[in-house]
């Protein structure tokens, strides 16, 4: 999967992908990011990107002839226009779903911006998707570009290896991961639960997803709604509600 980053701080997105997981999908060739200087395509002499914006206001807005040349050129270069997401506190926010859904795109542009944003009419030229990654505001789009490119690239087959498999995670089934530990069996007076040594797989799958009920209600109780429960779990849950209360 290719990702092209257009963004004014190439560098920032460059060393923050280039470690552990993502890096090593990087190097084996499983995913590939590429940045792209929307400052290399400013036509004013000085490389200037940004001005002010009409009718007042705080700040400078990056305008719209430097952000289309730059999605311009990686169009024609690759022969094809994919998926345009503009990174923005204004758009859906961003969800494990999302990441699994861009996951089966062979191409991504994201589009990063900085100071107060970017020009209304390039927006609507060339951005297909508007994605948030929470309700605030960042004072640009790298950090939020960086966070999907890790999630989207984490659900590409072979990405993860075995072992690091995203298979049971937090959301699969609008539930969240049930707790876990490693050794040693007893630390600071904390034992593992008795189930997890016991080496009874049924057991064990049992005990988990009734944490994960457990911990989804107690955390994100918002999800539960989407979440499908069986009989004995939502009994599971109307009795811990009952004992707490
Ligand atoms: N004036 C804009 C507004 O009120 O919607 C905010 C601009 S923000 C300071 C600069 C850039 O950071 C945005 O253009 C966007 O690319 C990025 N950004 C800020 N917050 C974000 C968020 N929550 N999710 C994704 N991108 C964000």
């Amino acid at each position: 999967m290719n990702f092209y980053i257009l963004t004014l701080f190439p560098q920032m997105v460059e060393e923050g992908l280039n470690t552990s997981i993502i890096g090593r999908a990087s190097k084996e060739g499983i995913v590939r990011i590429e940045t792209v200087n929307i400052r290399d395509y400013s036509a004013n002499k000085h490389h200037k990107v940004d001005d002010y914006p009409y009718g007042g206001g705080a700040g400078m807005l990056m305008q719209a002839q430097p952000v289309y040349d730059a999605w311009q050129a990686v169009t024609k270069r690759i022969g094809k226009k994919p998926r345009c997401i503009y990174v923005t506190p204004q758009g859906s926010v961003f969800q494990q779903q999302k990441a699994k859904e861009l996951a089966q795109e062979e191409d991504l542009i994201l589009l990063c911006g900085h100071y107060e944003g970017i020009d209304e009419r390039v927006l609507e030229e060339i951005v297909t998707d508007y994605l948030s990654i929470g309700d605030y505001v960042l004072t640009g789009g790298e950090l939020a570009a960086m966070v999907m490119v890790d999630a989207i690239s984490r659900m590409v087959p072979g990405v993860l290896s075995n072992e690091e498999s995203g298979m049971a995670e937090s959301f699969e089934g609008n539930l969240l991961e049930y707790p876990q530990y490693s050794r040693p069996e007893e630390w600071r007076g904390k034992k593992v639960p008795q189930v997890l040594l016991s080496g009874h797989h049924k057991n064990i799958e049992e005990w988990r997803r009734q944490q994960s009920v457990l911990r989804t209600r107690e955390r994100r109780p918002d999800l539960l709604k989407n979440a499908n429960l069986t009989r004995e779990e939502q009994e599971l849950l109307r009795e811990s509600f009952t004992k707490k209360n």
